[in-house]
């Protein structure tokens, strides 16, 4: 995780850097710093425990100036949260500064070897060894910082972004990347550096994605020189237009990024769909999939990946792809997959689905199918990150920048790729009829407004909410297609409000789950018209029975489970396979304003952080 800026031009890099961090943020909290180089060459370096703001205020009364400098935000893998192991660090004889995202696998072997040498570590992190190891080349090589940097980086072993600057060098940026993501934005004589384009958006729409191995020489007035990992030959440098805006970056008048986001969902998913179902509303059109269409005709099996809200989409997709396409789906944990010797055949298919497109886990699951022979598919959102650029072909969801950490409108768009994905692959293998797909697509297309009708019983969610702010234990349940909502439920309210949830397929309860049931453990069932209805029913009846509080999500009109439950949220009528678009949407504001009763601070949970680029 952790976000990383850069800049150097002829602003001061100290406002670049804090704007640039407070965009980054989402990706880790527990610290942050910069480093700047003053006009005498000084090299100025100011570091807080806790959020951006902290660091503005330590910074406040200090030399803020300098128009080269790197930054950082950290979500904290070595070492505890603390001012010390806050980046940027720096070499022992304080002339180099480097930041640093990733994990460093041989940190202990170099930093023995090191410390033989005489460097002393200040910090508990990983990242120090690689600022005293390139100090170390430096000195021995009496070589220039990029030679050093090249140097090191076959060293090391792991995952990492890095920026480098030496005090002795203030017109230089030296940056390199391996399995972590670096995107540099090309401004009139100034260069800008980050984690993802974010912080580069409101100065450039220029920018070049660093490819694994690459070390970029960052220079104002000059050319961006990006070499392969060998620092011998200079690569071709791909510039990419952005089409981001500010606006999505901002909360445009919401207390929180997350509110914004649910509040999004009607026009995210319109985007989501738009010019993919064609006007008759007959047949979908994703082009990833129509270019491959061989391969997903002739597939035996359909393996998916993904962590954590993905991969409760990913549940969904299963079911999707399987009732209508008729492929066996696997669905698995992506840091499970990767180390499981996995059974990985040449005639399958394996799609990596990831918001951030940088879960590092996920890449990974991706890189092994592909070598084993599988052919790779990516969904997701962040236009230019490393999963869309390591597959042949993919997707995109398509719903903008998601900056709340828990994610909301991604795990919508996921769900809706999904289902247009299984209705096109139906449609090509003759496995629906074109009477289904017609059917479901034109729900595909309405549910932007049903998503609006939902929300607006936000204020009655928000009432539901305070009834429930105090329970400790939470149970979700949810069967078919909603089971993984159920689960996903669970997890929303978990990482935001800190209060215990489990989610659970209604009917699996009885086999142990159910010995929780109390009068102090609320169960949110979902129990929509669907071809296990009256199953869920029965379920709702084994909680009451036991005297459990029951808030149910039904479908309009719905009077049984009314009659029942102890409070309902309505959702309207829908394809059954697209229920789970509706149900989010209330058990993600119930989660929200359960957090915010809470005091929590929703955005940014604690130990959390967005895109997870560390295993
Ligand atoms: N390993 C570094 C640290 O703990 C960076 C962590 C990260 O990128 O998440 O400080």
């Amino acid at each position: 995780m952790c976000g990383i800026v850069g800049y150097i031009g002829k602003r001061r890099a100290y406002d670049v850097l804090i704007q640039g961090l407070h965009r980054l943020e989402y990706r880790g909290y527990d610290s942050s710093g910069v480093a700047m180089i003053t006009d005498p060459g000084e090299l100025n370096i100011y570091k807080s425990k806790g959020k951006v703001s902290a660091l503005e205020h330590f910074a406040s009364n200090k030399d803020i100036s300098g128009t080269i400098g790197i930054a950082h935000t950290r979500w904290a893998t070595h070492g505890e949260p603390n001012d010390i192991n806050a980046h940027p660090h720096c070499s022992q004889s304080g002339r180099i500064a480097l930041v640093h995202n990733g994990t460093i696998e041989n940190y202990t072997v170099l930093k023995e070897a090191l410390s033989q040498q005489g460097f002393n570590f200040v910090s508990q992190t990983d990242t120090e060894v690689v600022v005293q190891l390139i100090e170390y080349i430096m000195d021995n090589n009496h070589c220039t910082l990029f030679e050093a940097v090249a140097e090191a980086t076959k060293r090391v072993v792991g995952a990492y972004a890095i920026a480098v600057i030496d005090r002795q060098n203030p017109r230089q940026i030296v940056a390199a990347r391996q399995s972590s993501p670096l995107v540099i934005g090309i401004g009139e004589g100034e260069y800008f550096l980050a984690s993802d384009a974010t912080p580069i958006i409101e100065y450039t729409n220029k920018v070049v994605y660093l490819n694994d191995g690459e070390i970029a020489v960052i220079e104002p007035d000059k050319e961006l020189k990006v070499y392969d990992s060998n620092a011998i030959g200079k690569n071709k440098i791909e510039i990419t237009e952005l089409q981001m805006s500010i606006e999505q970056l901002e909360k445009g008048g919401y207390p929180h990024f997350m509110l914004k986001e649910i509040f999004e969902q009607p026009r995210t998913l319109s985007d989501c769909i738009s010019g993919r179902i064609t006007a008759d509303g007959k047949r979908v059109v994703l082009s990833g999939v129509i270019e491959n269409r061989s391969k997903f005709l002739n597939t035996n099996r359909i393996i998916i990946v993904a962590c954590g809200t993905s991969w409760h989409a990913a549940l969904i997709g299963k079911h999707l792809i399987e009732e209508y396409c008729r492929i066996p789906v696997v669905v698995e944990y992506a840091s499970e997959f990767r180390y499981s010797n996995p059974v990985v055949n040449q005639g399958d298919i394996l799609i990596a689905l990831s918001q951030s497109g940088e879960t590092a886990d996920t890449l990974a699951a991706l890189e092994l199918a592909k070598q084993r022979g599988a052919f790779v598919f990516g969904i997701c959102n962040v236009i230019g990150s490393s999963i869309p650029r390591a597959p042949p072909s993919g997707c995109y969801i398509h719903v903008g920048p998601e900056i709340g950490v828990a994610s909301t409108k991604a795990f919508t768009g996921q769900v809706t790729v999904l289902a247009m994905m299984a209705l096109l692959i139906g449609q090509m293998k003759g496995t629906v009829t074109d009477q289904t797909v017609e059917k479901i697509a034109t729900d595909i297309r309405r549910i932007p407004t049903l998503i609006q009708d939902i929300l607006s019983q936000s204020e009655k969610i928000e009432d539901l909410a305070k009834i429930f702010t105090y329970a400790h234990n939470f149970l979700y349940l949810g069967r078919g297609y909603n089971y993984p909502s159920a689960l996903e439920g669970a997890l929303k309210l978990k990482e935001i409000s800190y209060i215990h949830a489990e989610g659970y397929p209604a009917a699996e309860m009885k086999h142990g789950t159910i010995a929780l049931i109390d009068n102090d453990m609320p169960s949110v069932v979902i129990a929509i018209k669907d071809n296990v209805y009256d199953k869920t029913v029965n379920n709702i009846q084994q909680v009451k029975a036991r005297g459990g509080k029951v808030v149910a999500i039904v479908t309009e009109g719905d009077t049984v489970v009314r009659n029942m439950a102890d409070y309902v949220i309505e959702v309207p009528e829908i394809s059954e396979c697209l229920t789970p678009l509706l149900t989010a949407i209330p058990l993600q504001l119930l989660a929200y304003y359960i957090a915010v009763n809470k005091g929590r601070d929703v955005d940014q949970p604690r130990n959390l952080a967005k895109s997870v680029t560390v295993e």
